[in-house]
């Protein structure tokens, strides 16, 4: 069946393919984005604008990732560390439960590494990421290698752990560069609730991940605000602004003027990749 010989490819194929998936899903959730947000009313989040080139750079760093993450697979798979079952081995109960078992253990795995990066020794090296004050859709896999190098192994532990379906594998992938996708699209897609509340507010909101980039105070977590919740790791203003952003014709005032922040991202642009001369702002938790 032609779904099962794409799986297989996901899985046999590094580098080329990958970045090929990895676009396609990125402009899929830009299209969506746009399109939701225009139904709904809703403006983007932040009154800046990313400028062009830290758009080319979010690119340049993202393909980078891809090729990690699917390198580092690739080398397990064929040392034998990471394990493959045949397509559909599981079923399609084994499968769902598979896909949901990864996106859970995911979000701890994603929650505690992001913390350990904003500590003093590895704030450098999230820096690439957050350089993205204004994310765009491209920042989703915006990494540092060493970054890069810190998340490639969940899916080996996972598929050492469990031999990985093939389908569930592609799965997971695919909702995990759409969710990273979503986080940064600048756009809040997530449904409100009259008093301006997330409607599900056990889900990680696009407002959420957009204030850990314009502020860096907080919610760490990835697909849900569990472990943020548990850990008292939430913006403060996470609400407020959900609020704003959620609603027609919203958007919440950003620190300075639109031409302010894109000098700002110029000058970040311009500044050297690892001179750490703007991390005042990533706190050290
Ligand atoms: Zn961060
Ligand atoms: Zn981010």
């Amino acid at each position: 069946m032609e779904w099962i010989r794409v799986t297989q490819l996901w899985v046999d194929l590094a580098a080329l393919p990958s970045l090929v998936r990895f676009t396609m899903i990125v402009g899929v959730v830009y299209l969506v984005s746009r399109g939701v947000s225009a139904v709904l009313g809703r403006n983007r989040i932040q009154v800046a604008r990313p400028t062009h080139s830290q758009i080319l750079r979010e690119i340049g760093w993202s393909f980078c990732t891809v090729l990690v993450f699917s390198g580092f697979l690739w080398i397990a798979i064929n040392l034998g560390i990471a394990r493959l079952t045949k397509p559909g081995a599981y079923g399609p109960f084994g499968i769902v439960v598979l896909v949901v078992g990864l996106i859970v253990c995911h979000d701890a795995y994603f929650y505690w590494t992001h913390r350990l990066l904003h500590s003093k020794p590895l704030a450098t090296v999230h820096w690439v990421h957050h350089r993205s004050r204004t994310p765009t859709v491209w920042a989703a896999y915006s990494l540092h290698p060493v970054e890069a190098m810190l998340n490639a192994p969940y899916l080996v532990i996972a598929a050492a752990i469990i031999p990985l379906d093939p389908i569930a594998l592609v799965t997971f992938v695919t909702i995990m560069i759409s969710v990273s996708a979503i986080g940064h699209c600048g756009r809040e897609l997530y449904p409100r609730r009259p008093d301006g509340s997330p409607r599900f507010a056990w889900l990680n909101t696009v407002t959420n991940h957009d204030l850990h980039h314009e502020r860096s105070r907080g919610n760490f977590g990835f697909y849900f605000t569990f472990w943020d919740r548990l850990m008292r790791t939430e913006d403060p203003l996470s609400r407020e602004r959900f609020a704003m952003s959620s609603q027609r014709g919203g958007r919440y005032p950003t620190a300075s003027t639109p031409r302010a922040r894109n000098a700002e991202a110029s000058a970040q642009v311009a500044s050297s990749l690892d001179r750490p001369a703007r991390m005042d702002h990533l706190p050290t938790i």
